[in-house]
């Protein structure tokens, strides 16, 4: 009985072992040259193997279909390893055999074989398989069958075209496809031909303020784009005016808002310019002064209250200006105002730009002071003259002078006088200077005004002379 029980763990033993052998077999692999072959061409396999033990002989059988490769006399066959006794391929019958004299490592390349295909051979894939049988001795090493997959080509491809045409978006294209073996190629590009865009259609609707949008369609792909539409603004053309006492706006033919003058909805203070004497003030009697919005035209009146007379006072002419003071005038002075002369009983509007009116804050007492030039390109004729000037409530006069110098002489006219003759003359020079050509009527001027450059400054000579005897 312990016996048969010793045999049977023997035997198990033995089992277990063999397998372990077999997990841990050699691999053979089958390389081809190219994996697509033409027909009346060949391909050349190079078989490896790994993880072999060592061996003493063995032996490899090819398999592949003769409709495809030539007959096996054609077969190219021979081994790469080396040292063998006897290494042989028989091409009759597809095998191959190896014998060493003593146990030999295996690994590696092992063996290479040529195929020749026939130029009549079918087209597409076909197999060629390798069975090994390797030995060490009487003990066989494991070792798979392997294969190698070719394609068979045509060596002149018979073609079937497939013209692919452009889209909006995509090259057009034309595909040969061989009905023999598959083979495809592709050429003839053509380029996209764009959308073929209809018209822009509203998608919804732009306002005075908001933005809308609109779609178009490519009567080819259908394919839809989208864009905005600006907002339209407000339209107010030809709108007239509406105002109230405070306020000025047109209101928009589409959304019936408010607008200013700048477009945006809401109504708008009015903008007055100055105001006007619409009718004079007196000592018995208020008067009315208006001014208007430069926007709208909206009017607005104020009373101007009975004058009263205020004096002058620090009266002073010299050739260039008038001053004047005049107590407590100066609020009154400060808004709407008028200033005329009185030449031969006539009254002669004086604008703005002839005087100027400060205020002393401390005093609230005005200073006028009166440009005499200004008052001379009224055209008013050198002399003295009555100065009047009304304010809100209050109306003043004074004696101002328009001097001789102050008259712009005929031929100096556009370029402007100073009243001073040697300033003048300077002027006179320059222009003398950037001018090359001088006609008599310049030369005679020019002699004129080097002689009043001369009597100055011998005028410069006594003063200085009298300041230092004064000192
Ligand atoms: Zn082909
Ligand atoms: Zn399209
Ligand atoms: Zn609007
Ligand atoms: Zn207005």
């Amino acid at each position: 009985m312990k016996k048969v029980i010793g045999l049977l763990l023997a035997l198990v033993l033995a089992f277990s072992l063999t397998c372990v052998a077999f997990a841990d077999g050699a691999t053979l692999t089958v390389t081809p040259s190219s994996t697509d072959v033409a027909k009346g061409g060949n391909v050349t396999l190079t078989l490896s193997l790994a993880g072999a033990d060592v061996a003493k002989s063995g032996g490899l059988t090819f398999a592949y279909d003769s409709a495809v490769f030539a007959d096996p006399a054609k077969a190219d066959g021979s081994w790469v390893l080396t040292g063998a006794m006897l290494a042989d391929f028989d091409n009759t019958k597809n095998t191959a055999a190896i014998a060493y004299m003593s146990a030999t490592d295996i690994n590696g390349t092992i063996f290479t074989l040529k195929l020749n295909v026939k130029s009549d051979a079918p087209v597409g894939p076909t197999t060629i398989s390798v069975t090994p049988a390797f030995k060490n001795g009487s003990t066989a090493i494991d070792c798979a069958a392997a294969s190698a997959t070719v394609n068979i080509k045509c060596d002149t491809h018979s073609y079937s075209d497939n013209v692919v045409p452009p889209t909006c978006t995509e090259k057009g294209y034309t595909v040969h496809t061989c009905t023999a073996c598959g083979y495809e190629t592709t050429d003839t590009y053509v380029d996209a031909t764009g959308h073929s865009w209809g018209d822009w259609t509203e998608v919804s609707p732009a306002d005075c303020t908001k933005a809308g949008s609109e779609k178009r369609v490519c009567s080819a792909c259908k394919v839809e784009e989208t864009r905005d539409v600006a907002a339209l603004g407000h339209d107010v053309e030809g709108v007239e005016w509406e105002y109230d006492s405070g306020a000025h706006w047109k209101t928009c033919k589409k959304c019936l808002l408010a607008i200013g003058s700048n477009g945006e909805a809401g109504s708008e203070e009015h903008s007055f310019g100055a105001y006007t004497e619409t009718k004079a003030a007196t000592e018995d009697a208020e008067g009315e002064a208006e001014r208007a919005c430069t926007v709208c035209g909206y009017k607005e009146t104020k009373t101007l209250p009975k004058l009263e007379k205020a004096e002058a006072t620090g009266v002073e002419s010299s050739d260039s200006k008038t001053s004047a003071t005049i107590a407590g005038a100066g609020s009154k002075l400060s808004g709407f105002k008028k200033a005329v002369v009185i030449v031969d009983g006539k009254e002669i509007a004086v604008p703005e730009s002839a005087y100027t009116i400060t205020t002393d804050p401390a005093t609230g007492d005005a200073t006028v002071v009166v440009d005499a030039a200004a008052l001379a390109a009224l055209d008013i004729k050198p002399g003295t003259y009555e100065f009047k000037l009304t304010g809100e409530g209050v109306e003043s006069t004074f004696n101002v002078k328009v001097p001789e110098a102050a008259v712009a002489p005929a031929n100096n006219a556009g370029t402007g006088t100073t009243g001073n003759a040697s300033a003048d003359a300077a002027a006179a020079n320059d222009a003398s200077v950037t001018s090359p050509q001088m006609s008599d009527s310049d030369i005679a001027f020019l002699i004129v005004a080097l002689l009043a450059i001369m009597g100055s400054s011998v005028f410069a000579g006594v003063t200085y002379r009298k300041k230092r005897y004064n000192k």
